[in-house]
């Protein structure tokens, strides 16, 4: 499962409709401060179900939605869609069959959160569920951010721990024996 695109609307200093391609497995966003790379990272996360408005660099989640510029009025709703290439069929169960996966996320400013799997409104945990054990997640190790490097390496042996356990497949089992303790 490859990310194929994203796609930006409301969603921070991306206030039009806007679609990110990456064809191959290594594409690279450059430009100059301030233009807006990193919110694109912010937005990768957020829509796998990040919930720390701190996380994506703001104070409330509001602050992901586009509050206006000098020539532009604020909007009320911010959307990120990222599109998976699953033409290897590598997720099953309910995907089986679909050459893309979508996962969607949209916010409006009363702070009402709805996600969306390939456009079937669905829970939050539905979309963390899809991705755990994957890799892939609003926090786990294939975001690597400035600072992360010492973390890992100043990190104590039960988040070395985590991050083992994530690369092994073995969080998601972890996870759903916690929930069913908590019931
Ligand atoms: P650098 O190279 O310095 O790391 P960058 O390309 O990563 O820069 P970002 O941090 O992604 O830049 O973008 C910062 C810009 O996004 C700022 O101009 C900021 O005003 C704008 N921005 C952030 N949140 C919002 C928002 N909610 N509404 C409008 N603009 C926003
Ligand atoms: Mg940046």
């Amino acid at each position: 499962m490859r990310l194929a695109r994203i796609k930006l609307s409301g969603f921070k200093s991306f206030v039009d409709p806007t679609v990110f391609h990456a064809p191959t497995n290594l594409t690279g966003i450059v430009g100059p401060n301030g233009c807006g790379k990193s919110n694109i990272i912010d937005a990768v996360r957020w829509v796998m179900g990040e919930g720390s408005a701190k996380v994506l660099r703001g104070e409330s989640m509001a602050d992901v939605i586009f509050s206006g510029s000098s020539t532009r009025k604020p909007v009320g709703t911010a959307t990120v869609e990222l599109i998976f290439d699953n033409s290897d069929g590598r997720v099953a169960g309910q995907f089986a069959g679909y050459n893309e996966i979508s996962v969607k996320r949209q916010v409006s400013r009363d702070g009402v959160s709805n996600y969306f799997l390939n456009g079937t409104r669905c829970r939050r945990k539905d979309v963390r569920d899809l991705f755990l054990g994957t890799g892939l997640g609003s926090r786990s190790y294939s975001i690597i951010e400035q600072g992360m490097i010492s973390e890992v390496v100043e990190a104590r042996p039960e988040e070395i721990r985590g991050h083992l356990e994530e690369a092994a497949g073995i969080s998601k089992y972890k996870e759903r024996r916690r929930e069913t303790e908590n019931r």
